[in-house]
Formats: C-alpha cells, structure tokens, sequence
C-alpha cells in the first residue's frame, strides 16, 4: 500500500530549505505556499485513491500488445483522464504555455508522490512532461499549437527516443536516418528500441522526439539532429491526419515496471515515415535532447527517492506491528513477552539507515530543483547569483540520478529483510519495489555515465567554480558548528569526509594530467559516491540544526509528535555520519592507491569459462 509522510516532506521544503523565498521572487510571485501545499494535497490524494491501487495489479497485468495495438493495464487510461483534469501534469510549466509556471522544487515532491504510488504509470505523464518542455523551450509557434497544446491536455503523450540496437550509452552511434524532403519536414528511417511508453492506449496520438542523422551529416553525436515524429501526422491546422509510418514491432517482458510499455518502434519501414525539424535548426540534436535528459536525470533521481520512501514507510508500518522474539534484555527467560520487531536493534538500524537516505536524498533533489529555480527567476536580474545556481544544479545532477538510483535498490532490499519472508513474496509491496528500482541506474544514461559526466565535465566546468562554491559551503558549515552541542563530534566527522572528498579530487586531477585516463573511469563511480555521501552528511546535519530549533520550541509547548519528529531528525543525521559516512575513507583509499588490477587482469583471467 502506497504511504508518504507529508510532515517529512514539509519540513524538507519550508522549514529546512526555505522554498517560500521562491514565492518573493517576481517569477513565481503569483503563487503562494498555501497554494502549492493544496496542489500537494490533491497530488497525494490523487496517488493514493487512483494510481497507487492500480500499482500491484498493473504489475501483474502488464502490458499487452495485440494487431500492433499496446494496451495499458484496466484502469490506466481512467487514471490518465482523471490526471489531466486536475492538471497536476502541467504544474511546472510556463504559465503561457497553459501551465501553472510553479516551481521545480514543488515538482519535484509532487513528481516523489506519483512515482511512489504507481511509478510504472507515471512514466507516462512524466516522458509527456519533458517532450512537452522540450517543444516549449525549442519548438516554434506552429509546433507548440500542432503539438504541446494537445499534450498539456493529455490528448497527445510523448517520448524521448535515443536508443539503437548498436547505439545505447553510445548515442553517437545513432544510425537512424533523416532526408530532407521540403521546409523543415524530412523523410525518417530507422529503428529504435527500449522506448518507454512507445505504445499505449491512453491517448489519440503519440509525439516521439526522435534522435536522427541528416543525410551527409559528421558522424558521432555532433551530427545528430532532432525531429518531432507523430504516431499520427497532425495537420497545420491542429486535425489527426494519416498514420505516419511508425510500427510497434515488439514490447519487452521485464524484470519490474511492468505496466509501462517499453516498445521496439520501426520509423520508415513503409518509407513513409515523417518527421519534423525542432526549430529548423539542423546538427543541434543532442543540445536540444540534453534539455529532456537533464530533466529526465532529475526525474529519475526523484523516482529512486519515490520508491525508496514508499518502501521504507511500509517496512516501518510492518515492524511496528510483526511480534517476533524477545528483547535482548530478557534473552535467558523463554516466557518474557514477545516484541514487535522494531525493538530489536538489528532492525532498528536497517530502518534509520533507510530514513535517513530516503530524507537525505529528498533534501538533495529538492536542493537542485530550488537551484533551477533560482537561477531561472534571477536570470535576468542578477547574472552573477543566476550562474552559481545554474552551475550547482548542473553539479548536483548526475550525483541525484545516480546515487538515488543505487540507494533505492539498496533501500527495497532492506525493506525486504525488515519484512523477512514476508518481504520475498507478493503478498506486500517491497518485492515489487526492488523490481521496478533496478531500473533507474540503467535508463537515462547508465550510473557509470553519470560518474564519467561528473568527473569529466561537471567537475571542470566553469573552470571549476561549481565545485569550489561546494566545497565552500560545506567549510562554511563546519566551522560554523563545529563546537555545536550533541553534533559536534559529526560535524568534525563531516570536516573530514570533506577533505577526503577534496583529496580524492586531487587524486583525479593527478590522473588527468598524467594522461592516466583509464584510471579516471576506473575510480569515476567510487568518486561519485563519495561526493554523494559527503552532500548528503551536509544535507542531514544542516536539517538536524534546524531540528534542534524545533525541537526545544515544541518541547516548550509540550508538544510530543513534534519532539519526537525533530529529535528522529537529530538521529537520522547522526547515524548517517557514524554508521555510513565513513565508508568514503575507505573509497578514498581505494581511488587515491590507484591500483590496476581491474585493468590489468587478463580478459582470460577473469574465468576460464566459456
Ligand atoms: C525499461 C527500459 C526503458 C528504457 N527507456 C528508454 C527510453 O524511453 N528512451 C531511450 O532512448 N532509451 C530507453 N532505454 C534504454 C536505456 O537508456 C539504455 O538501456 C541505456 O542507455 C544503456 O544502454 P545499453 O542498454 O545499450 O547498455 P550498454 O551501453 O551496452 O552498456 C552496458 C554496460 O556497459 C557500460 N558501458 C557502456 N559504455 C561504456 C563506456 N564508454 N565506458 C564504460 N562503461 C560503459 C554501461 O555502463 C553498462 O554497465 C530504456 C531501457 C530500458 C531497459
């Protein structure tokens, strides 16, 4: 059963992040927090009165392709119309696009709650939702009326489509082919495979963005262009013309999000397949669709937190209630009364370790989402601050959609072994959570992209200024709290890990100047997660001080839910930092010693095996 702790997530916005200062801001000036905490509400209610009971039994439906024709799970397509009429897909978009124009920091939780109660059918509305930025950011009028006005409406949905048999983290591998026939409309051939929502009954017509190579085109992802391909040619004038050419050849049978289909789609086979240029402009392929995948890479980061958290709260529910055992304290009495499990300390500290990602790793895509915000609402009046944000949601990006990606794996298999057997079989909802999170560190460039990203762009860029402004802030906050009663000695922790972080930085450039580069990709992933542990200490101890404010107010007003709330807050930061946190001197050792056994093992060696 879907379950979401509200209180958490506010206190993650507004008491700890401060998401309110967007409302000051001349862009989002016409929303107000009682606002956004309605839509919040009503995106909750949405989850767990329509989408979240359709989780278990679309995993079980599936998808069904028949005559060409894909089906959805039974009531998916409700589910799609009741959506659009609340408008909650639309709530990030710019207010003269039809949408709301709020926040991507309020997005980002309205997007936890969809994908924690259904995430197979949110991937749906959430691959419509960044096609329809895409077109909006780079589509001209004509394309914003043919195409994002009926996708706003949930009468088109979208996809994004990058992947190739030979062509998957190699995008520049790209084989699909365009032929210029006449204006900005071109002939489309090739075949493209792994398509989320490729195929579904839920809407009158399918937008894909489709990655192709002009005619005579440089190879490699510099001569990739990007055209808006219809399932349906759409008419000038907005009417449904002929099928265009693009044939559902198989969808797969996987391992978890069953209920949305992933399609093989042959552009062109009938060589009648049309295809639009986004914003006439050729070669500009991969820019444009880096818009669609940083969103994406945000948006999976948030669906590892989704699933994460609705696994972690109904491994919480089930402690609280499986009587097993004795405590520890009475062990030599077989009579003594026995416990619900969460007593025993085993148990305890798989669920804090899960609280605290799961809090942590909120408090991280929220961050990057205000940054974004930020840095779109000061662009044109403060340069200078616009660029910082700019520059550390471009930072925080692969660290969110790779370490949310690995830890909601890691986190539904606690759940399991909270559960025990009962975890294992279909009767509860944490087997199906494991399933559907293996997922995310595969799509949407694979985790070890993420790792090379970070360390060979997102790093360097701004000439390092990014990651300096980082590092900064976390100096900043060590030495501000360093002596800070009941946190100190973590706050010491986090000076540490902090240099560390920087050692290993240190370690990277080394390599690189040394033209080490195998060395690089060997140690990018442990890299990555060093800095993302590092962050996430930061996160939780900054939420931890503010938690100690709210602590000693609700303490005054004898307020217990309050107290024990903010003081699970205090233990939360500090079991990370204790039980977690030091495993990065340990990845550092293994980055900074640079040994070369992975690289130097013979191919042979690894088994004999055939
Ligand atoms: C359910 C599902 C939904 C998907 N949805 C979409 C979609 O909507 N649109 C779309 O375009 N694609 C989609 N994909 C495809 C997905 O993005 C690719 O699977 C992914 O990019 C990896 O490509 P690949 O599978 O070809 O693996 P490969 O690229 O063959 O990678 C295999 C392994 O090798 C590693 N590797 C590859 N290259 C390098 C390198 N240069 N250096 C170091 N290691 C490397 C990878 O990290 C990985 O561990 C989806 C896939 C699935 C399974």
């Amino acid at each position: 059963m879907f379950k979401a702790d509200l209180r958490a997530i506010r206190f993650t916005l507004y008491d700890h992040l401060k998401v309110q200062q967007l409302f000051e801001l001349d862009a989002f000036s016409h929303l107000s927090r009682e606002e956004c905490d309605a839509i919040i509400d009503q995106g909750l209610r949405f989850a767990t009165e329509v989408t979240g009971p359709l989780n278990a039994p679309g995993d079980r439906a599936g998808c069904g392709l028949a005559d060409g024709r894909v089906t959805t799970p039974p009531g998916f397509p409700e589910a799609w119309r009741r959506l659009f009429e609340l408008g909650l897909m639309s709530f990030t978009m710019p207010v003269k696009a039809g949408g709301f124009g709020g926040p991507r920091a309020i997005g980002v939780v309205l997007a936890e709650l969809q994908s924690g109660a259904n995430t197979a059918f949110q991937m749906y509305p959430g691959l419509t939702h960044g096609a329809a930025d895409l077109l909006e950011t780079f589509g001209s009028p004509l394309d914003h009326e043919r195409f994002l006005a009926p996708m706003l409406a949930g009468r088109f949905a979208g996809t994004m489509c990058l992947t190739e048999p030979h062509a998957g983290s190699d995008v520049g591998a790209t084989r699909t082919r365009a032929r210029h026939l006449e204006g900005d409309v071109y002939a489309i051939q090739g075949t493209k495979i792994f398509i989320s929502s490729g195929d579904h009954d839920l809407t009158e017509n399918i937008v894909h963005m489709v990655l192709a190579r002009i005619e005579g085109a440089p190879p490699g992802t510099k001569g990739l262009s990007l055209f808006i391909v219809p399932k349906r040619w759409v008419e000038e004038d907005g009417r449904l013309g002929e099928p265009n050419d693009v044939t559902t050849v198989s969808i797969e049978h996987k391992l978890g999000i069953r209920a949305s289909a992933t399609a093989t789609l042959a552009f062109g086979d009938g060589g009648r397949c049309r295809g639009i240029l986004v914003g006439g402009r050729p070669h500009e392929g991969m820019r444009q669709m880096f818009r669609m995948m940083n969103g994406a890479r945000l948006a999976v980061g948030v669906q590892g937190i989704a699933v994460a958290s609705a696994a972690y709260l109904n491994a919480l529910a089930y402690a609280r209630e499986r009587l097993q055992g004795s405590s520890v304290r009475h062990f030599k009495d077989p009579n003594a009364p026995r416990v619900p499990i969460i007593e025993h300390a085993d148990v305890r500290r798989l669920l804090l370790e899960m609280k605290a990602k799961v809090e942590g790793m909120r408090t991280l895509a929220v961050k990057l989402a205000l940054h974004a915000d930020l840095a779109a609402a000061l662009q044109a009046t403060d340069e200078g601050r616009a660029a910082y944000h700019e520059g550390q949601a471009d930072l925080l990006t692969p660290i969110v959609k790779a370490y949310c990606a690995d830890q909601a794996f890691r986190i539904a298999e606690l759940a399991i072994q909270v559960y025990g057997g009962a975890g294992y079989v279909e009767d509860h909802p944490v087997e199906q959570y494991l399933r559907d999170a293996k997922i995310f560190s595969i799509y949407e460039g694979t985790n070890h992209i993420q790792a090379l990203d970070l360390v060979a762009r997102k790093l360097q860029s701004r000439g390092g200024a990014n990651l300096a402004s980082f590092l900064s802030e976390i100096g900043e906050f060590v030495e501000r709290h360093r002596a800070r009663p009941g946190l100190a000695a973590e706050v010491g922790a986090l000076g540490e890990a902090a240099g560390a972080l920087q050692r290993a930085g240190g370690a990277l450039i080394e390599f690189f100047t040394s033209g080490r580069l195998e060395q690089v990709t060997l140690v990018a992933s442990p890299f990555l997660e060093v800095m993302a542990e590092v962050t996430l200490a930061h996160l939780l101890l900054d939420a931890a001080v503010v938690a100690e404010a709210g602590r000693a107010a609700a303490e005054e007003e004898h307020h217990q839910e309050e107290v024990d709330f903010y003081r699970g807050k205090v233990m939360a930061a500090k079991f990370f930092v204790n039980f977690v946190l030091p495993g990065v001197h340990a990845k550092l050792a293994a980055i900074v010693g640079a040994d070369r056994s992975a690289l130097d093992i013979p191919d042979a060696g690894f088994s004999t095996a055939r």
